[in-house]
Parts: structure tokens; C-alpha cells; sequence
């Protein structure tokens, strides 16, 4: 595998594939790396000639300083990972070489509603923060495929959003959530959960799988199963819910009808560590 702090050198060694016929399939990373960025890897080397993943722990993103402050690092064991997986490439610059002139976001795009609601009313700015990033990383790269978890439902219909209004040539392949046993997604940040809070995590997406069930046999109104995940999961003591909620599964917006294409969404904090899932329900 060869590292690349620099964007220069990277874009000339791309430069040298591109021209050699070569397709570049694309992982954006925080590090602190798992079977579920493995899973996007995997994927990414069956489709492409060559793999890039990149680890950037990106600050305009995080609206809670602490939780950027916190964001587990572990560069050495990502290389090893990276390096056992066969990845071809792994970008990892410095907040300098991606930020030379600042953080200001001079040309922000308007998502709308995508980002207002959900993660972007509860982490105001964060989504404004990781499509500058992503932009970045796109136009240094420019690879064929992007590839992108399901786990960050909402970060991956505003990546959509991005590539079509910035008429990039990338094309966005979302991969399924990967899960622990239990059924957990796995997340960087499940190393913070102690084992209580480890424990209860697992009513996350038990709550969403039972109503993927309900749905699937026709009882209750979107309404009522609304109230029924908030309710069973607002009622675990330890566990504080930001959000349950069913929308339609492009736009994010409440649903009008039980026919159109759906998802469950949760964002849950437990001992000071803010977990997110969801599940598609038709
Ligand atoms: P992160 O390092 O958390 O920013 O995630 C990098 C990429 O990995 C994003 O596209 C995430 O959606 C994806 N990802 C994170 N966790 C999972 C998971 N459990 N299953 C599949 N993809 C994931």
C-alpha cells in the first residue's frame, strides 16, 4: 500500500493510473477503522481497478468540539487493517494540507431540507462541514466509484445531492450497514461505550428491525409506530433520544402516504456517546 500525506504527489500517481486505464474506487474515512469501512473496501476492490481510502478526521464537521476532541485515533492499527485488506492506496493528509487558506466555506451548496432536518437539527453545521470535505476530496480524486455506508443514511442522499449539483463524474454506491451479532452497527465509536452502555445499544436496532416487522404486516399507521419507537426506546433508562422518526426514504420528509418508500431513522445518546441507525422499511 502506499501512503500519500500530500495532494500533489497523489493526484500525479492518479494521474499515471487514470492514463494506464486504471478505475478508482474511493473510501472516505475518520479512521478508526472496522469491519464495516472493511465491507466498503471489499466492494470498492470487486469493482475497481484501484482502491483509495482515505483517513481525515475532518474538524468542520464536528459542532461539538468535545466530540471531536474525543474521536478515537489509531493510525497504526488502520495502516495494519488497510494493509491486510489489500487496500492500494491510503490518502492521509494533515488538517493544513486540506485547510492551507482556513475553514471558511466560501462556495457552501444549499441541500434545503436534506440538511435541516434530522442530524442537521441536532448538529447544526455538521453537514455543511462534511460536503466541504467530501467536495475536496472528490475533486482531488475524482474516482470512478465512490463508495459510502448506509449507517450515515442522511450523509449519503446529501453526497447524491453533491455529485449531481457539482456535475461530478463519480458515481455514489451506498453499501448495506454492517452489523456486531447482537445486531449493533458498528460504528467507531462503540469502542466508547462501557458495558452497560454497550448492552442497551442493541434496543437501537432491535426497536427498528420490530418495526420493519409491524410495517411489513400491516398493523398499526405511521403515526402510531412513530410513537411506539420513541416510546420503547425513550422509555430504557440511560438512554437519551434526540430522534425516532419515519420518513420517505429520498427526500426525508414526514410521509403522506404508507405507500411511498420509507425509512426508520434513530439517533440515540447512552453515557455521553451519540449513536445513529436506521432501517428501510419497504
Ligand atoms: P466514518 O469513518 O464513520 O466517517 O465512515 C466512513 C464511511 O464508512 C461512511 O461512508 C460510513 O457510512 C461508512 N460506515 C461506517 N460504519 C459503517 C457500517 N457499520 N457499515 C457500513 N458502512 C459503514
Amino acid at each position: 500500500m502506499i501512503i500519500f500525506k500530500q495532494i500533489q504527489t497523489l493526484e500525479n500517481h492518479l494521474k499515471t493510473l487514470r492514463k494506464g486505464g486504471k478505475t478508482i474506487g474511493f473510501i472516505p474515512t475518520m479512521g478508526a477503522l472496522h469491519k464495516g469501512h472493511v465491507s466498503l473496501f471489499n466492494r470498492s476492490k470487486k469493482e475497481c481497478g484501484v482502491t483509495l481510502c482515505s483517513i481525515f478526521v475532518n474538524p468542520t464537521q464536528f459542532n461539538d468540539k468535545a466530540d471531536f476532541n474525543r474521536y478515537p485515533i489509531n493510525i497504526d492499527r488502520d495502516i495494519e487493517i488497510l494493509s491486510e485488506e489489500g487496500c492500494d492506496i491510503l490518502f492521509f493528509p494533515s488538517v493544513e494540507e486540506m485547510y492551507p487558506r482556513g475553514f471558511e466555506n466560501k462556495s457552501k451548496i444549499d441541500f434545503g431540507f436534506l440538511a435541516q432536518t434530522l442530524e442537521g437539527e441536532h448538529r447544526p453545521g455538521h453537514f455543511n462541514g462534511m460536503a466541504q470535505i467530501v467536495e475536496k476530496l472528490l475533486k482531488i480524486v475524482r474516482p470512478d466509484e465512490l463508495f459510502m455506508g448506509q449507517k450515515d443514511y442522511q450523509q449519503q442522499l446529501i453526497v447524491s445531492q453533491l455529485i449531481k449539483k457539482r456535475r461530478l463524474k463519480t458515481e455514489l454506491v451506498t453499501c448495506p450497514t454492517t452489523r456486531e451479532k447482537d445486531g449493533l452497527a458498528m460504528s467507531s465509536r462503540n469502542v466508547r461505550l462501557d458495558k452497560g452502555s454497550r448492552k442497551l445499544a442493541v434496543e437501537i436496532s432491535k426497536t427498528l428491525k420490530k418495526v420493519k416487522l409491524k410495517i411489513e404486516n400491516r398493523t398499526p399507521s405511521i403515526k402510531q409506530l412513530q410513537e411506539y419507537g420513541l416510546k420503547r426506546l425513550s422509555g430504557l433508562k440511560e438512554m437519551e433520544v434526540e430522534y425516532f422518526e419515519i420518513r420517505n426514504a429520498l427526500t426525508l420528509k414526514p410521509l403522506k402516504s404508507k405507500s411511498e418508500k420509507s425509512v426508520a431513522l434513530a439517533a440515540v445518546k447512552i453515557g455521553g456517546v451519540r449513536l445513529i441507525d436506521n432501517w428501510l422499511l419497504n
